[in-house]
């Protein structure tokens, strides 16, 4: 029998957990199906985390209605749900006259639009505003009501708050058909499953021009505009304290400079159209178009201390329309549209989300839910409490005191806490996106085959069905079928185990790690199978299960040495041992039985690229100004152990 529901939200970005959490204030049986196997899996997840203030967007479009009513929501979204969000001003800089001019072009926008206590500043204040900003700067548009928010964060509270009250959620189920009947509409979901629906909210981001052209003949075209962002080390804290736009030009907002709300800074985004609605790959000239205009703003910034790279989608309206369409389609009853939401749409989702609700439940005649709750409690978050609470809550429950990421001081009480939740935890992403464990300069090279350890034990899969972030990511590849090779492994695994301890208790007394990858200069895709040393032999030591079958190992220091050496000889193919310098570092000894076992060495080259969409598929060696392909499905990217 069909499933029925009043209504199906296709999309759990931040505006479809947005829509769900405002539906449930009314009497509806909803469902929310997201493709992903978490929520935010589109454009959500990778973009600036500004909430505008609204002096950009043309007085009268959607844009601008909904940019100032979401940013007035903020606060108390904030304390209803909580999320990190506050107002830490921008200013929009100006290097010549006809700058200036664009910047009194958006305090009038701002005026219209109803944004308050906008104001031109000259050099001299700007200077005592945000010492850092390049001498070239003329004056500033200064924005104090522009803020910074967690987007993960505020689409988990959202989502969260509208599964207590009773909202149901599908991770994993893409809407592959949409039809119309008597009684309103049947979505098919990847799986084959017709799902009945009085009325469908389309939140499918880059895809939502896609659900929409199932049932419309308002036909909706979505051009995806890709931009890369660098995100630097909390070292640089405090650089900016504002977020520093650049004036707009027709080529968009351009590139800024700004804060995340956990205390990093970053640079980007560029804006490059591309066909591929899952191109989600960083280039060389991407990074480095960011990079040089965002100079132009912050001189100083370099590639050092980068720890991640990465880029996101938006959902740009390809007919040049520069507005949202939100709403019913005219010609379908009951389908309800949010659809080009590009930016400001994080800004703009808590009031896209009010409005559409009040919609949907006016279509179907919907009633109040007496029963809703518009408060959630978050999980407790160790790193933000005073000590003699946290002593309080390991009284209670000693796993709080267990630590597991280091880097960001997340315990096994907080991962368990996540994994207990309203909402299921479907990939290792979720866990981190929701706890902050891994997230670190090591990028969970220490803790993560710990916490699939965990995740094995409190959700009882096995580690190679746990996903890092799509399905077919798994961090280790299955068992041999073959019981006699999968015993022949247990010792291996065991030595690897205790390799890993060593290293770990070794590096720690010295204050060291080994470098995380989002430091490396690599661009490309973001595939499971990238692992440092640490993290390759404590995936196999404690779970038993190979990290790949043929790798390739970028670092000659000791540690590197010693993972080729027993990874190989617990039959996983080393197709290449690299050095980007002249000479191995490692000991002589150790590069010996590298030539013993026939293993290729190659110094003067680094992997500049991976290639894969689930798992790894390929990297791509630098040497000499020429390039080479190696197909593989492990990686272990350890170049250098540097100091924590
Ligand atoms: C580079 C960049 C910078 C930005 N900066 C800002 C900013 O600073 N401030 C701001 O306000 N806005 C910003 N934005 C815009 C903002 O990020 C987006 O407008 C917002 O995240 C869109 O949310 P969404 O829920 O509509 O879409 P998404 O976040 O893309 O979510 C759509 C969801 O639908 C799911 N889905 C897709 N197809 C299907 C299907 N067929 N079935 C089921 N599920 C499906 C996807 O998996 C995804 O999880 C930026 C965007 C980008 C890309």
């Amino acid at each position: 029998m069909q499933a029925q529901y009043d209504v199906v939200v296709i999309g759990a970005g931040v505006v479809g957990a947005a829509t769900a959490r405002e539906l449930a204030r009314f009497d509806l049986r909803i469902l929310v199906l997201e493709a992903g196997l978490d929520l935010a899996c589109g454009a959500t997840r990778a973009n600036s985390g500004i909430v505008h203030a609204g002096y950009d967007p043309l007085p009268g479009t959607l844009k601008a209605k909904y940019n100032v009513a979401g940013s007035a929501l903020f606060e108390q979204w904030q304390r209803e749900l909580g999320f990190g969000f506050y107002r830490n001003g921008a200013l929009v800089l100006a290097f010549d006259e006809g700058e200036r001019q664009t910047l009194d072009e958006l305090a009038r926008r701002a005026v219209a639009n109803g944004v308050k206590g906008v104001c031109i500043v000259e050099a001299d204040e700007l200077r005592a505003m945000e010492p850092n900003v390049s001498p070239d700067a003329i004056a500033a548009l200064s924005v104090p009501t522009s803020g910074i928010c967690d987007p993960y964060g505020l689409t988990y509270g959202a989502a969260e708050n509208a599964a207590s009250n009773g909202v149901e959620f599908e991770f994993d189920a893409r809407v592959v058909g949409i039809s119309r009947d008597a009684d309103g509409f049947v979505v098919t979901a990847g799986d084959g499953r017709g799902i009945a629906a009085r009325a469908v909210v389309n939140c499918a981001g880059v895809h939502a021009d896609e659900m929409n052209n199932l049932v419309s003949e308002r036909k909706i075209h979505i051009r995806p505009v890709k931009g890369e962002y660098l995100l630097y080390h909390n070292a640089f804290a405090g650089t900016f304290r504002r977020s520093v736009f650049q004036a707009p030009s027709a080529a968009g907002k351009g590139v800024l400079v700004s804060p995340v709300i956990f205390g990093n800074i970053f640079v980007g985004p560029n804006a490059t159209p591309v066909e591929d609605k899952a191109d989600l790959t960083t280039s060389e000239e991407g990074q480095r178009e960011v990079l040089e205009r965002s100079r132009r703003t912050w001189p100083e910034a370099t590639t050092e201390q980068v720890i991640a790279t990465y880029a996101g989608l938006r959902a740009k309206d390809a007919s040049g329309a520069d507005d949202f369409v939100v709403g019913e389609a005219p010609d379908a009853p009951g389908f309800f549209n949010a659809a080009c939401i590009d930016s400001p749409g994080l800004t703009c989702a808590p009031a896209i989300a009010t409005d559409l609700a009040r919609m949907v439940a006016e279509r179907l005649g919907a009633k109040e839910n007496a029963s809703f709750d518009p408060v959630r409690i978050p999980a407790p978050l160790l790193a933000m409490m005073d000590e003699a609470s946290v002593r309080e809550l390991v009284d209670q429950n000693p796993l709080y005191g267990v630590p597991v990421c280091k880097c960001c001081h997340v315990s096994e009480g907080e991962l368990v806490d996540a994994l207990r939740r309203a909402l299921p935890v479907r990939s290792l992403d979720a866990l981190k996106w929701r706890t902050g464990a891994t997230m670190g300069p090591c990028h969970g090279g220490r803790c993560t085959a710990r916490i699939l350890q965990i995740m094995e034990r409190e959700l009882g899969v096995a580690a190679p069905d746990v996903q890092k972030r799509f399905c077919g990511s798994s961090l280790v590849v299955d068992k041999c079928a073959d019981e006699q090779r999968s015993e022949q492994l247990v010792p291996h695994a065991k030595r690897c185990g205790e390799l890993a301890r060593q290293a770990r208790a070794d590096l720690d007394e010295r204050g060291m790690r080994e470098i995380g990858w989002g430091a490396l200069d690599i661009v490309g895709t973001r595939p499971a199978g990238v692992c440092s040393c640490l993290l390759a032999l404590g995936l196999f030591g404690t779970t038993g299960c190979l990290p790949g079958r043929k790798a390739v190992v970028w670092g000659t220091h000791d540690l590197a040495l010693r993972t080729t050496l027993e990874l190989a000889d617990a039959g996983v193919c080393i197709e290449r041992v690299v050095e980007a310098g002249d000479e191995p570092v490692g000991s002589p000894e150790l590069v010996h039985e590298l030539g013993q076992r026939g293993i290729p060495l190659q110094c003067g080259t680094r992997v500049e690229r991976v290639d894969g969409a689930s798992r790894l598929g390929s990297v791509t060696l630098a040497c000499d100004g020429a390039s080479e392909t190696l197909t593989c499905d492990l990686l272990i990217a350890s170049p250098q152990i540097v100091a924590e």
